[in-house]
């Protein structure tokens, strides 16, 4: 299934529009805390906020770029302050406070607290890794959970004394579950002239999370891990060519591979002279 079918599937699924941009801004200006409100917790964000460009030049919906934001999440060094700052700068706010605040303000939406970016994009990585490891069948990975996390990961694990796949893959469902908020259908107009349902995921994370439901519900698509970043990718079951997530990739390693090669014949040459 592709995000196409996902789109018929929710209907018209659109994804709010999001800045492209965002930078970082260290300590969060003081104008942002307001210690009485729990909802803005974040603001006092030691590691500082990430904050958006404003709506302007490059605004996006996600649905139809999510699997290269999934791809790089997934092989970012996310202990690496940097990588997240450029990741950030690359996409815009993921909005991992928007999803906890109660109330959705242009605030929340303007404003990300940077540790929250970070553990929000861990908690994705390692259901993404989770995935992509039973679609491939690499049930042996250090990426499938064993027992004890499982237990850890999901407040309630179906058939406990069965260690079989089934419930390996019930317990993804449902650690998915606890990620997916609630989306509510809205009716208006479309490019095709009558009104229908149209669906919006609120925030960058939301879409990811969709993106990993709609995989974990298809047969068609298998997972990989890109052999230039490490990055999870998604693919049609039977093709064996894609290697690498993105021509990105693929060229990246390529001119690496060439590099090297006339290095060493040049190291021979060099060699030969002496
Ligand atoms: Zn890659």
């Amino acid at each position: 299934m592709s995000t196409d079918n996902l789109a018929q599937l929710l209907g018209e699924w659109r994804g709010e529009f999001l800045p492209r941009r965002a930078r970082l801004i260290k300590p969060p200006p003081v104008g942002l805390c307001k210690p009485s409100d729990p909802g803005f917790r974040w603001s006092r964000d030691r590691a500082g906020v990430f904050v958006a460009e404003p709506l302007s030049a490059g605004n996006y919906t996600p649905v139809p770029v999510v699997d290269t934001v999934v791809a790089r999440v997934t092989a970012v060094d996310l202990d690496d302050a940097d990588e997240v700052h450029t990741l950030v700068g690359e996409w815009g706010l993921f909005g991992a406070t928007a999803r906890r605040a109660e109330r959705r303000s242009m605030t929340t939406l303007r404003w990300d607290s940077v540790s929250l970016t970070r553990r929000e994009l861990r908690e994705f990585r390692l259901l993404a890794r989770w995935l992509a490891a039973m679609k491939a069948g690499r049930w042996r990975s250090k990426d499938v959970p064993d027992y004890d996390a499982l237990q850890v990961l999901v407040d309630w694990i179906p058939y406990p004394k069965r260690k079989t796949r089934l419930v390996y893959w019930e317990a993804f469902a449902l650690a998915l579950n606890q990620k997916i908020r609630p989306v509510l259908p809205m009716f208006g107009q479309s490019d095709r002239g009558i009104p229908r349902t149209l669906m919006f995921s609120a925030t960058l994370l939301d879409a990811m999370y969709l993106r990993l439901g709609d995989q974990m519900s298809t047969k068609a698509q298998t997972a990989r891990l890109c052999l230039g970043c490490r990055g999870v990718f998604f693919v049609s079951v039977g093709n064996d060519k894609r290697i690498y997530c993105s021509t990105r990739c693929k060229n990246r390693v390529n001119v690496a591979r060439h590099r090297r090669k006339m290095r060493q014949k040049s190291d021979t040459r060099d060699g030969g002279q002496v």
